[in-house]
């Protein structure tokens, strides 16, 4: 018997700036467990085309689709499990958006939250001068990436759930108009992990602070620079460090890379009687787990940045895998459409 397998859509975007920790766990380390979850198809796109939306520098999309989709393999996404590919290379999206925007109304899209703010910075005069036509229908393309799919479950973050909905909207629509049967695709909603920042109490970790960050291709020096100048205190309190105390953000870390078994036994230490937490033992045993969890992903990133060839064969296969299951849904579509 055939079992029914659970697709996933999930798309990064097509920039290059050096992932970090957070990025990792908090949003790459998700889709790699989930490529190795029994009865899960598993489809992740470098969006490449929806980097097109607003101005752009052709040079530098080129280089940076492939640096995205190095960075998911470098992170473990596993061609052999899952099909990575770029955007553009899978021609359908493009189609299905076209056949989609005929069911989209272009008020519902003016009213997208999470893309009013782009247009008030392109709205020079309140009239929307400078919104291309691409930004305004940035979610029909967003609703043909995941009903190519036939995604039934989508893992993204709450700011693109209004996008989703006019995902489900639209799905909904071409079901009713058209007799399809089309799935109306589920929201996964990432876990709200949050690394925090080395830098700053109370902070996140972030690109746009670097000091905040450990990035994936630190050398074991800089972690151990950046870990030991990491704010302690005496080792001891009287209750366990919360937000904004100043070792939080290194028992975070600890629970996040070595695991949260070792972090219960830093505040028990903490908060007993005897001599408190020894940050510099800590800090080293941190050192090392963070160097172990990124050695693996420094040395696949190296070996795609030797191997153009080997990367561009990763991407065509994925493209293909994507562009055979996303050709059967265009067809059906097509045809319920009257158009083959
Ligand atoms: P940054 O905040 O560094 O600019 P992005 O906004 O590009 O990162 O986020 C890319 C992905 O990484 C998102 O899914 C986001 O939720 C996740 N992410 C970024 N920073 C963190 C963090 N400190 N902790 C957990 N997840 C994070």
């Amino acid at each position: 018997m055939k079992i029914k397998k659970t697709r996933v859509l999930s798309g990064v975007r097509a920039s290059h700036s050096s992932l970090h920790l957070g990025n990792y766990l908090g949003a790459i380390r998700g889709m790699v467990e989930l490529q190795n979850k029994v009865g899960h198809e598993t489809f992740y796109m470098v969006a490449d085309l929806h980097g097109i939306t607003t101005s752009f520098n052709p040079k530098m999309l080129h280089k940076n689709r492939l640096e995205a989709a190095k960075d998911l393999l470098a992170a473990g996404i596993d061609p052999e499990k899952s099909a990575v590919f770029l955007q553009a290379d899978v021609p359908e999206h493009v189609e299905l958006a076209y056949l989609l925007s005929s069911v989209s109304q272009v008020p519902e899209l003016m009213r997208m939250p999470s893309k009013k703010d782009e247009y008030r910075k392109y709205a020079d005069d309140g009239q929307l001068k400078g919104v291309s036509f691409a930004l305004l229908g940035y979610p029909v393309l967003m609703a043909a990436d995941i009903l190519l799919y036939k995604a039934e479950k989508v893992p993204i973050g709450e700011d693109q759930l209004p996008h989703l909905e006019f995902t489900r909207k639209v799905a909904r629509r071409l079901n009713v108009k058209y007799g399809l049967r089309l799935p109306v695709p589920e929201a996964v909603l990432s876990n709200e992990l949050r690394v925090p920042s080395i830098s700053e109490k109370g902070k996140k970790m972030s690109k746009s602070t670097p000091e905040s960050a450990i990035f994936l291709n630190d050398s074991y020096e800089e972690i151990k620079k950046k870990i030991f100048g990491m704010s302690t205190d005496a080792g001891k309190g009287f209750r366990a460090p919360r937000k904004h105390d100043a070792v939080y953000a290194l028992f975070t870390l600890v629970e996040l890379v070595i695991g949260s078994d070792r972090r219960r036994e830093l505040e028990k230490q903490y908060l007993g009687s005897g001599d408190g937490v020894r940050y510099s033992e800590v800090k080293l045993e941190l050192v090392d787990a963070i160097y172990n969890l990124l050695k693996p992903i420094q040395t696949r990133r190296r070996d795609l940045d030797n191997n153009p060839a080997k990367l561009r064969g990763i991407l065509d296969e994925g493209a293909m895998k994507a562009s055979k299951v996303a050709s059967i849904t265009l067809d059906e579509i097509k045809g319920a459409m009257g158009l083959s």
